[in-house]
């Protein structure tokens, strides 16, 4: 697999395999995945690209909380905008809630 930086015209470079990430939906973590972090040596663009096959660890699945810990992702992604806005504004209620709790 090629993945190439249009704005530079040069090639990514693998900066980090075996990366673990948190692929987000509207009410939390919802799946621990395993990919590949690749860069564009001049600008910095990164993307994580070469997914597993298989997730890592599922949220419904009694030790989630545990593996996602012991692999400590850097990463939330969301498969669309929406999902992602969706998770920013519960997110956003869930603080709010949490301040008014505290006056
Ligand atoms: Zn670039």
């Amino acid at each position: 697999m090629r993945i190439v930086c249009i704005t530079c015209g040069v090639e990514l470079r693998c900066v980090k395999s075996g990366e673990a990430s948190i692929e987000g939906a509207s009410f939390g973590p919802y799946k621990l995945w395993h990919s590949d972090r690749y860069g564009c040596p001049q600008c910095g663009f990164e993307v994580l690209a070469g997914f597993s096959q298989e997730r890592i660890a599922e949220h419904y699945e009694p030790d989630f909380g545990e593996t996602v810990k012991r692999f400590n992702p850097e990463v939330t992604f969301f498969g669309s905008l929406k999902e992602r806005q969706a998770y920013a504004e519960k997110s956003a209620k869930r603080a709010a809630l949490r301040i008014e709790e505290r006056s």
